[in-house]
């Protein structure tokens, strides 16, 4: 979400007349987005603006914007603080971004803009007439772009600051979302990656019969479209309606990335997850069996507060039965604000970084198992351009989102291929082009 804001920001400011600077130094105003999900985010982001502190002493003229969900929770305590910032501004005032800008060159007074509350999400509209110009939804590669398509989340779980910072869910109307899809497929991109915190309750806050599954089936009919990816989501949200709709979709692309948090029913209680470790399995084993050969990934906290070795250990467990084809791992990070911030019995950090390394282990484990499964077998990917390292390793994801890399020209970016999967690994596949070798 955070990469589509920043390029909707680009965009925004491409269309007030400016362009893409080479470097910070070079730049007149610097778009500085930040997290607030966890600490170290946030620890990176004020290390950032302490970098842009002498930037500002070099050149008074230039423009630092602070941005996202920490700008929405410090709000204007960061001007009081930090005298370099001379914009706060929070997601849903993103749209206002330009005009904030030339404010700021006009009378030279700060500006902040976080207003959460009885505000409209930024629409398509709004960015549009914004802008006063086409702008366009943001691309994370050449031929694949992000929609957001609801923003916010109405779910409280007693550690995340989302509903804080991002506001209760709003879901985009369908036909706006259609309207970009249609305009992001006219400029050539291919694939699309359908963007919520909490996807899989699309609709639920608008016209409650018109859900996430037909959202896809609309999605789908855009011509020029070859994959719809979508993310995230919470697993209380996956139904049948959803899994069957998908089964007769071939554009829709079967990953599922379903957070679970704990594998403990104690701690997915204090945690107010709404889910036990029974329902995510039954869920899973549901995704399995309409849709077989997804992949399904998670995020795994470890150290909720209270949490005993004991329930740790279960955990694991759980973790190992359910096999999740990858996962993003964390330690709990108490968030200023959040109902697990207050909780007693936090526990230690030298005993989540040790708890935290093995379920790194346990995890990695699998993920590289099921990676190597894939040995032999064939895979289609869209090919999105060269490798991280450039040369003519090409790379990109399959359906199932894994990352396949493979030697190739950089002419076959934007086509589909089949390849043969040579070797897995725990960060992906590699692969040759199917009929070679
Ligand atoms: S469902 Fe996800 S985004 Fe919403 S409160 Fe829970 S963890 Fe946060």
């Amino acid at each position: 979400m955070n990469q589509a804001d920043s390029g909707m920001a680009a965009r925004l400011l491409e269309a007030a007349g400016y362009e893409q600077a080479a470097s910070p130094k070079d730049a007149d105003i610097i778009f500085l987005n930040t997290c607030s999900v966890r600490e170290k985010p946030e620890q990176k982001a004020y290390s950032r603006l302490g970098e842009l502190r002498s930037l500002k002493e070099e050149r008074p003229g230039a423009i630092i914007v602070f941005a996202g969900c920490m700008a929405q929770r410090l709000g204007d305590k960061i001007l009081k603080h930090l005298p370099h910032v001379d914009i706060v501004i929070g997601p849903r005032q993103l749209h206002r971004l330009a005009r904030l800008v030339e404010e700021v060159r006009q009378t030279g007074e700060r500006q902040v803009a976080i207003s959460l509350d009885h505000q409209p999400i930024p629409t398509w509209d709004m960015y549009l007439e914004a802008a006063g110009s086409r702008v366009e939804s943001a691309r994370y590669n050449p031929v694949s772009a992000y929609v957001t398509v609801m923003q916010g989340c109405s779910y409280c779980c007693a550690y995340c600051i989302v509903p804080y910072v991002r506001g209760n869910a709003v879901s985009h109307p369908p036909e706006q979302i259609v309207q970009e899809v249609r305009r992001v497929a006219e400029s050539g991109c291919r694939e699309v990656m359908l963007l919520g915190q909490n996807i899989l309750a699309y609709g639920k806050d608008r016209d409650r019969s018109f859900r996430l599954a037909d959202l896809l089936q609309i999605v789908h009919e855009i011509a020029g479209i070859e994959r719809i990816r979508f993310t995230t989501g919470h697993p209380r949200d996956v139904d049948d309606r959803l899994l069957q709709t998908i089964a007769v979709l071939p554009k829709v692309c079967r990953h599922f990335h379903v957070p679970i948090q704990a594998g403990h029913d104690r701690i997915l209680r204090d945690m107010k997850r709404r889910c036990t470790v029974q329902q995510y399995a039954e869920m899973a084993a549901k995704i399995r069996e309409i849709l077989p050969g997804s992949s399904i990934t998670s995020d795994m906290m470890v150290g909720f507060p209270g949490e005993t070795e004991d329930e740790f250990e279960a955990s694991l467990e759980t973790y190992a039965n359910l096999r999740s084809d990858q996962a993003f791992m964390f330690a709990f990070s108490p968030r200023p604000g959040t109902l697990a911030a207050t909780m007693p019995d936090q526990v230690p950090y030298v005993v989540k970084r040790e708890r935290l390394r093995r379920l790194i282990e346990l995890q990695n484990g699998i993920t590289a198992e099921i990676n190597r499964s894939f040995e032999g077998k064939t895979v289609e990917v869209l090919i999105e351009g060269p490798d991280e390292k450039g040369g003519r390793r090409l790379s990109r994801r399959t359906r199932c989102h894994r990352l396949v890399i493979f030697d190739g020209p950089v002419s076959m970016c934007g086509k589909t291929l089949q390849l043969t999967v040579t070797a897995g690994h725990l960060w992906g596949l590699e692969g040759e082009v199917a009929g070679q070798g």
